[in-house]
């Protein structure tokens, strides 16, 4: 097998069809064989139904793996390599906002190339607003501060790779997968091009502006353990703050004989370092809250249904 499509789908009953034809479409006359891995990732609709259907026409080699409930895109494109058996792996949506197309001259890329092991696209000209857009850059410029690895803005999911690049992201076991980071880490040889994501065929985006923050929170407490430091630091900062006050107040006191000007300040300081105290244990128990996650060493998914593809 030259080539395998890793397809996360959640609830995209109305896409799945339309994908597969515009795959078989885009690959049409290519000259190698290729298959699509399709993980329905707990869907609530006909996704599932409508992969099946794709499974048993036979058109060309189709694999479905089903979760017994939703375990979000990063839990579905592991299982995904996991079943993929492609030379070439490439990672694309169900939506068609990713054309398969380009998936073929990435391939083709990696065929000329030997010595590039990847080829990531990054979307050129975003249709989103100037805030979502704002809050994204914010996010590369603070994640790219605080991680030893560094993340390219704008670089999506859609991607295709070598074999050895999908054997070491299946080697990173962790339960909080924040992919973005995952292939960074991996390193290996990145070539980037640009790609215009196209509007969603059917169906809406899963991606709420409360989940991107998530997201991107969970990237930068997977990827970085400076937060910790920052803490340390604002302690430290707040500490000695403190006693250059005290070193004031004892001086007012004993040598301009000034009434110590008490209880405004007392409250004030009280509820600041109550501020800085509970921000820095936040920080801190996010970090504990991932360990106990990990410890706990739970399966990235749970499969209920695997359609394999007999040769
Ligand atoms: N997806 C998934 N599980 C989820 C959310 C999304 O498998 O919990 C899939 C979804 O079906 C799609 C891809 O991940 O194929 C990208 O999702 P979406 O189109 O919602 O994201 P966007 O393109 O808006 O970033
Ligand atoms: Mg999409």
């Amino acid at each position: 097998m030259k080539l395998s499509l890793v397809v996360p789908c959640y609830n995209e009953a109305e896409n799945v069809a339309a994908f597969h034809e515009a795959v078989m479409e885009a690959f049409d006359g290519c000259g190698y064989r290729y298959e699509i891995v399709f993980i329905d990732d707990g869907s609530k609709d006909a996704t599932l139904h409508n992969l099946k259907k794709l499974h048993s026409a036979q058109k060309c080699p189709v694999k479905v793996i089903s979760f017994s409930r939703n375990f979000g895109k990063e839990a579905g494109l592991y299982a995904g390599l996991q079943h993929a058996n492609g030379d070439y792996i490439c990672l694309i949506d169900a939506d068609l906002q990713q054309d398969p197309a380009i998936a073929r001259q990435m391939v083709q890329m990696l065929e000329e190339q030997p010595e590039t092991d990847v080829i990531a696209a990054y979307q050129d000209r975003r249709g989103e607003g100037k805030v979502l857009s704002f809050f994204k850059r914010s996010f590369y410029a603070v994640i790219n501060h605080l991680s030893d690895v560094k993340f390219r803005p704008d670089a999506s999911d859609f991607r295709c790779f070598r074999r050895s690049v999908a054997e070491s992201i299946l080697s990173m076991t962790e339960c909080h997968r924040f992919s973005k980071g995952i292939f960074s880490w991996v390193g290996y040889e990145t070539t980037y091009i640009p790609y215009t994501a196209k509007p969603r065929a059917a169906g809406k985006t899963k991606w709420s502006f409360r989940k991107l923050m998530n997201y991107a929170l969970e990237g930068i407490i997977g990827f970085s353990t400076k937060p910790l430091r920052i803490a340390a630091y604002i302690g430290m900062l707040t500490a000695a703050a403190a006693i250059i006050y005290l070193i004031a107040v004892i001086c007012e006191k004993l040598i301009w004989g000034i009434a110590i000007p008490g209880y405004a300040t007392a409250i004030v300081l009280i509820l600041l370092l109550g501020g800085i105290q509970l921000f820095c244990i936040g920080i801190i128990g996010e970090y504990v809250g991932k360990t106990f996650e990990q410890v706990k060493n739970r399966p990235i998914y749970i499969a209920k249904e695997t359609l394999r593809w007999e040769e």
